[in-house]
């Protein structure tokens, strides 16, 4: 299989050369957008095309401020510390997920908790979720979820959208509401991927998109908070922003803020690239049914999009029929220049997160023997 594969994606991309897993392409006016901001010197963090990005992005996904970063993770941190994650929280996400969603919750100085995830999704499983509650929390007083051991709250629930694959959103949110916790969703991999017809990082208060270099879009390294409400949206850009009372020339900040400004260098990339966005969807999209139709009736499992969701297929998997032939897999296809990898290693493997509170989890110890990934990158045959 694996030489079969070499073959067919060397076809794909009309190469012999390396192929990665996936690298950006710049097509469109990025360089014409990137010149402009050198030339008005406003290559900083004030400048049009910042905004112009924001509102690109507010009209592509539907949400009601989208406010811009300087990373996805630091949009994921903001998001939380929008949220109301404090320290000592409890935050539940994915074990497996990349190490970004845990970073940014540990950084508010909370705690991340593992529970499973879906074999439709990726993503953290609704039922797994409410299992875990009904072993681990109650409801007190003032409505508020806490730990049964521990009486630490549970503050928000993290979501991740994996490989750009919306996770069972309906189910969750019927979750967090019974349980009163904020819902944040890692949409870092899945702009351009819809749950029943709404784009994801839409259904929480606060979401995060990346715009890292491997991502469906980049800005070179950029993120996005997508706020539901506009006051939300407004207060999220004045804590991005420093937090300045805005003023002539006085320095007077109300709160601590970050310094999370996307420089306008950056979002000039960005505003060409939403512009090809479609394209890239769509060359994508066609790439996965490729590789369908290539692994169809073999004995590895071609993931595809839970039916509920459009995906943008960021990045392609398998499912190897067991490790050993991961490995094989993995090594053949990497040795004759086609990029494979595995999935993320599970996040309570980690040194830090080694003691983390979790509950059983069986599909992500699964998936992360099993899984591999296969370039993704969009296919431009002109
Ligand atoms: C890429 C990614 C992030 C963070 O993005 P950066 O822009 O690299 O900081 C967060 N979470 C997930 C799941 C990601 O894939």
């Amino acid at each position: 299989m694996h030489n079969k594969l070499v073959k067919f994606v060397q076809e794909i991309y009309e190469t012999k050369e390396f192929i990665p897993l996936h690298a950006p392409t710049f097509t469109g006016n990025e360089k014409e957008y990137v010149n402009n901001t050198i030339e008005s010197t406003f290559v900083s963090s004030v400048g049009k095309y910042v905004d112009q990005f924001e509102h690109q992005i507010e009209a592509y996904t539907g949400t009601a401020k989208a406010i811009a970063t300087v990373n996805g993770t630091a949009a994921l941190h903001t998001s939380l510390y929008m949220a109301g994650v404090k320290a000592g929280d409890l935050v539940i996400t994915q074990a497996l997920t990349f190490v970004a969603t845990c970073n940014a919750l540990y950084h508010m100085g909370a705690e991340p908790v593992f529970v499973d995830v879906s074999k439709v999704s990726l993503g953290l499983c609704p039922k797994a979720l409410h299992a875990y509650l009904e072993d681990n929390a109650f409801i007190n007083n003032d409505g508020l979820c806490q730990d049964k051991a521990t009486k630490k709250f549970y503050r928000a629930v993290v979501p991740m959208h994996t490989f750009g694959h919306p996770v069972e959103l309906d189910e969750l949110i019927a979750v967090c509401v019974k349980w009163n916790i904020a819902l944040v969703e890692d949409a870092a991999e899945s702009l351009g991927s819809f749950y029943k017809g709404q784009h994801t990082g839409t259904f929480g208060d606060f979401s995060a998109i990346s715009f890292n270099g491997n991502k469906v879009i980049t800005t070179g390294g950029g993120g996005m908070v997508l706020c539901k409400s506009f006051d939300d949206g407004m207060h999220t850009k004045h804590v991005t922003t420093t937090a300045k009372v805005p003023h002539p020339y006085e320095f007077f900040h109300d709160e601590a803020g970050f310094n999370y400004r996307l420089p306008n260098l950056n979002a000039a990339l960005g505003c060409a690239q939403m512009e090809v966005l479609p394209k890239f969807l769509q060359q994508k999209r066609e790439l996965a049914q490729q590789y369908s139709n290539f692994f169809a009736g073999s004995e590895f499992t071609f993931f595809t999009e839970p039916d509920y969701a459009k995906s943008n297929y960021w990045l392609n998997a398998i499912i190897c029929p067991n490790t050993e032939m991961r490995e094989t897999f993995i090594k053949e296809t990497n040795a004759q220049g086609v990029m494979t990898r595995p999935i993320w290693k599970l996040m309570h493997r980690l040194p830090m997160f080694e003691n983390a509170k979790r509950g059983q989890l069986p599909i992500s110890e699964w998936i992360e023997s099993c899984l591999v990934n296969i370039p993704s990158s969009p296919v431009n045959n002109g």
